[in-house]
C-alpha cells in the first residue's frame, strides 16, 4: 500500500472554490488548458503520485545507496528510482510545468503548483531529479536562439537532466563570494551560442548532476569572469552542457566538468548531492556558453534569479506536501490504535478501552497539524493565484510589475516559513504513532528526514527572513506589504459575523505583526545614521526569523478564515455527503488557528520590544 496520503479535496477547494482559478482557465495565456482537462490532470497526476513506482519507491530509495564511478562521475541510481523517473518521463509529466512553446501543458501556475504538490508528497526525492525541464524554461526566457533551439529543446524533448551551480564550499548563503573563474575563449560566432568561456573551480552540494537515466546534463553555472566585480554582481551565467552538443544535435565528446563526489545525507538520500569539478583537466577544458550572451554587471545573479524563485516556491511546497501526508498518516493510524480508557473514565479499571483519536491530547496533535497543513497549502495555493495574475497582466507592465512583487513578497513566507513550520510539526505526526513512529514500518521518520532539508537550501530561513524585510518590504518601502495587510484588514473589519470572535483575533495579530515591523524599521533607519548606532542592526538581525513567522501566521490566519467563511456558505447552501465533514472541517481547522496560533503572534510581538541585542553582547568563550 502507497504511504502517501494526498489531499485532492483540498486541493480543488482551493483552487476552485477559494481562488477561482478556473475562470481563465481555457483562454488568453491559459488558452490550451480549459477547466475539464484541468481536473483531469490532477486526477491522473493523484493517482500516479500515489499508485504507480512513483510512490512504491519511496522506501528502497531511501535504503539503497547511490553510486558513484570516482573514474567517469557517472552516478547509478538504485533501479526501483530508476523505474519511478522513467515512469515520469514515459508519462510526459516533466512538460506540466511548460509553456506550450516548449511542448507543454500551458497550465497557470496555480494548477502546476497543485499537481506539483502531489508529485512531491508521493516521492519529493524523485520530484528532485527531473529539474532539467525547469532549466530549459529558464534557458527559453533567458538563453540566445541558438541556446534555446540546441539546449532548451533538446533538454525536454529528450529527457536531458539540469542543475543549478551557485554553491561552493566557502561560499554557501554568501553566493557572492564565489571564486569559480571563466576565461572567455571566442565571442559569439553565427551559430548565436553566445560567447564561449573555460571554467574552473570546485562547486559543492550540486543536486542531480548526473543519472543513468539522462543521456545528457545541462549544468547552469554562476561563475566570475577573469577580474571580474567582487560579489554578486560580478558574477555571470554559464550553460555548461556534460557532453557537447553538435550543431545536428547529436552528442559529442565530454566536457571537462565531472562529479568528484556525492554526499552522505541525513535524509532525500536517493538524491546526489555532487561535488562537481570543473577544468581540472588541461587536456579537456570545461566550456561554458554565456547565457543569453549577457555579459553586464548584474546580469548572472539576475538570471540564476529566476531559477532561485522557483526552486523557493518548490521548497515550500515540498515542505506542505510532506506535512500533509504526515498529517494524514497520523490521523489514520489515529483512528485504529486503541490504547487506554477515555480521560473521563480514567480510574474505572474496567472502562471500555478506546482509539487514541478520543484522547485530548492526540487531539491537540491533530489539530495542530490539520491546520498548518491546510494553512501552508492555502499560502502555497494563494502565491500560485498570484503567479497566474501576474501571467494575465504581461500585457500591463505597471499591473504586471505589482503582482510580480506581491509573488516576492510571499515567497520568504512559502519556502522559509513553510519548511519550518512543516519540520516541527512533523515531529507531532511522529508523536502520534508513539514508538511505532520512530520505526520504519511507518513513513513518518524518513519524511522528517527527507523534510529537515528544506529549512536549509535555496536559502536558509535567517536568509528568508532578511529577505523578506530588507528586499522585500523596506526597499520596497512597504507598497506591497500595504497591498497585502490592507486586504487582511478589511478582512478582518468587516468579514462574516459568525466568525466575529476570530476575526478580532485575526485583527489583533495583524495589529502585533505591524508593530514588531515598526520596530525593526526603526532600529535599521537608527542604524544608518552610522556611528555608536550602527550596531542597533543587531536588534533587527535577532528579530528577523520572528517577524518571517509572526507575518506568515497572519497571512495563513486570514487565508484560513476566507476559507471557513466559504465552507459556511456550501454548508448552509445544503452540501451533502462526504462534504458536510469536509467544510465543517474548514471551519475547525481555521477556529483553531485563530485561537490557538495567532495569539502567538502578540508574545512575539512583545519579545521583539523588549529585544535589547543582549545576546550580541555574550563574549565568544561565554558561549
Ligand atoms: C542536500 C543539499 C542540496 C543542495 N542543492 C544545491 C544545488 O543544487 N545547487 C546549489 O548551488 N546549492 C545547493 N545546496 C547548497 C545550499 O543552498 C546551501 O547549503 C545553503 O545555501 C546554505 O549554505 P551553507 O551550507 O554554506 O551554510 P552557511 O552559509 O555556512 O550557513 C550556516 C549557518 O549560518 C547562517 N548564516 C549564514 N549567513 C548568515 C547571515 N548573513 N545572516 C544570518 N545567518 C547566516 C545560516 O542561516 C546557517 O544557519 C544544497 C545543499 C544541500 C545540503
Amino acid at each position: 500500500m502507497s504511504h502517501y496520503k494526498s489531499n485532492l479535496r483540498d486541493i480543488e477547494f482551493n483552487l476552485f472554490e477559494v481562488l477561482h482559478a478556473d475562470e481563465h482557465l481555457g483562454t488568453g495565456p491559459f488558452a490550451s488548458m480549459d477547466r475539464d482537462t484541468a481536473r483531469m490532470v490532477l486526477g491522473e497526476v493523484d493517482k500516479f503520485s500515489r499508485e504507480s513506482a512513483w510512490a512504491t519507491s519511496f522506501a528502497p530509495t531511501d535504503r539503497t545507496p547511490l553510486i558513484l564511478d570516482a573514474e567517469t562521475g557517472d552516478i547509478t541510481v538504485p533501479e526501483e528510482l530508476h523505474q519511478a523517473l522513467q515512469a515520469f518521463y514515459d508519462a510526459g509529466w516533466h512538460t506540466l510545468p511548460l509553456p506550450t512553446e516548449l511542448g507543454g501543458f500551458g497550465a497557470p501556475p496555480s494548477i502546476r503548483w497543485a499537481t506539483t504538490e502531489l508529485f512531491l508528497g508521493g516521492h519529493a526525492t524523485a520530484a528532485l531529479w527531473p529539474i532539467g525541464a525547469l532549466m530549459a524554461m529558464i534557458l527559453n526566457e533567458e538563453g540566445t536562439q541558438g541556446q534555446k533551439d540546441l539546449f532548451a529543446q533538446n533538454m525536454v524533448a529528450r529527457c536531458w537532466g539540469g542543475t543549478m551551480v551557485l554553491t561552493e564550499p566557502d561560499a554557501g548563503s554568501d553566493v557572492g563570494a564565489g571564486t569559480t573563474k571563466a576565461v572567455k575563449i571566442e565571442e559569439a560566432g553565427d551559430d548565436d551560442l553566445g560567447s564561449i568561456w573555460h571554467l574552473e573551480g570546485v562547486k559543492r552540494f550540486i543536486t542531480s548532476a548526473d543519472y543513468q537515466g539522462h543521456e545528457n546534463t545541462i549544468h547552469v553555472v554562476l561563475a566570475r569572469p577573469e577580474g571580474g566585480e567582487v560579489g554578486t554582481k560580478g558574477l555571470r551565467l554559464f550553460l555548461v552542457p556534460k557532453l557537447h552538443v553538435n550543431a545536428d544535435g547529436s552528442l559529442g565528446d565530454r566536457n571537462g566538468i565531472k562529479v568528484t563526489n556525492i554526499e552522505r545525507k541525513m535524509g532525500i538520500k536517493g538524491s546526489a548531492t555532487c561535488e562537481l569539478t570543473m577544468g581540472a583537466d588541461a587536456e579537456n577544458p570545461c566550456v561554458g556558453y554565456l547565457v543569453g550572451n549577457k555579459d553586464h554587471d548584474g546580469d548572472g545573479i539576475r538570471q540564476m534569479f529566476r531559477v532561485i524563485e522557483y526552486a523557493r516556491m518548490m521548497v515550500g511546497t515540498k515542505a506542505m506536501a510532506t506535512l500533509s501526508t504526515g498529517y494524514l498518516n497520523a490521523l489514520e493510524y489515529a483512528k485504529i490504535r486503541v490504547q487506554g480508557p477515555d480521560l473521563t473514565e480514567l480510574t474505572d479499571k474496567h472502562a471500555k478501552k478506546v482509539t487514541i483519536i478520543n484522547h485530548p491530547d492526540v487531539r491537540r496533535l491533530l489539530m495542530d497539524q490539520k491546520a498548518h497543513a491546510e494553512g501552508l497549502r492555502a499560502l502555497v495555493m494563494f502565491t500560485g493565484w498570484i503567479q497566474d495574475q501576474a501571467q494575465l497582466t504581461e500585457g500591463d507592465p505597471d499591473e504586471h510589475l505589482k503582482w510580480i512583487k506581491r509573488e516576492d513578497l510571499m515567497l520568504p513566507m512559502v519556502k522559509g516559513f513553510g519548511s519550518e513550520k512543516a519540520y516541527e510539526l512533523l515531529a507531532q505526526s511522529l508523536q502520534v504513532f508513539g514508538g511505532s513512529g520512530f520505526t520504519q514500518d511507518y513513513p513518518i521518520e524518513q519524511y522528517i528526514r527527507d523534510a529537515k532539508i528544506d529549512t536549509l537550501y535555496e536559502g536558509t530561513t535567517a536568509i528568508q527572513s532578511l529577505d523578506l524585510f530588507f528586499r522585500k518590504i523596506a526597499r520596497d518601502n512597504g507598497e506591497t506589504l500595504l497591498w497585502l495587510v490592507g486586504q487582511i484588514r478589511e478582512f478582518a473589519d468587516n468579514g462574516p459575523d459568525t466568525i466575529l470572535d476570530e476575526r478580532k483575533a485575526l485583527g489583533q495579530a495583524l495589529d502585533d505583526v505591524q508593530s514588531h515591523l515598526g520596530k525593526l524599521i526603526e532600529w535599521t533607519m537608527a542604524a544608518m545614521q552610522g556611528g555608536e548606532h550602527a550596531s542597533e542592526i543587531y536588534r533587527t538581525g535577532l528579530q528577523s526569523v520572528g517577524l518571517l513567522h509572526s507575518l506568515s501566521e497572519v497571512v495563513i490566519g486570514w487565508l484560513l478564515l476566507r476559507q471557513s467563511a466559504i465552507a459556511q456558505e456550501k454548508l448552509a447552501g445544503g452540501a451533502t455527503g462526504s462534504d458536510v465533514d469536509f467544510y465543517a472541517g474548514k471551519c475547525h481547522a481555521a477556529a483553531w488557528f485563530a485561537h490557538t496560533v495567532l495569539p502567538k503572534v502578540s508574545l512575539r510581538t512583545q519579545l521583539a520590544q523588549h529585544e535589547d541585542a543582549a545576546a550580541m553582547a555574550v563574549p565568544e568563550s561565554a558561549f
